[in-house]
């Protein structure tokens, strides 16, 4: 089970804990990189280390 996001997509309210898509997944030192897109469009990668998770870039939902 992912750890909660409390956070929420600032283009559409949707909730970050409930990724409509994830894309891709990559294991990295620091923890896994998971890269999900959210249901208007937008892109973000999220890191998830031991019971933590953060989203480290937002990209804009396309035009
Ligand atoms: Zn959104």
């Amino acid at each position: 089970m992912q750890p909660l996001l409390m956070s929420h997509c600032p283009y559409c309210g949707w909730p970050d804990d409930q990724p409509a898509q994830d894309l891709s997944l990559h294991r990295t030192a620091e923890g896994a990189v998971v890269w999900t897109r959210c249901g208007c469009g937008s892109l973000q990668a999220r890191v998830l280390t031991s019971g933590c998770v953060r989203i480290v870039t937002r990209g804009r939902p396309p035009a």
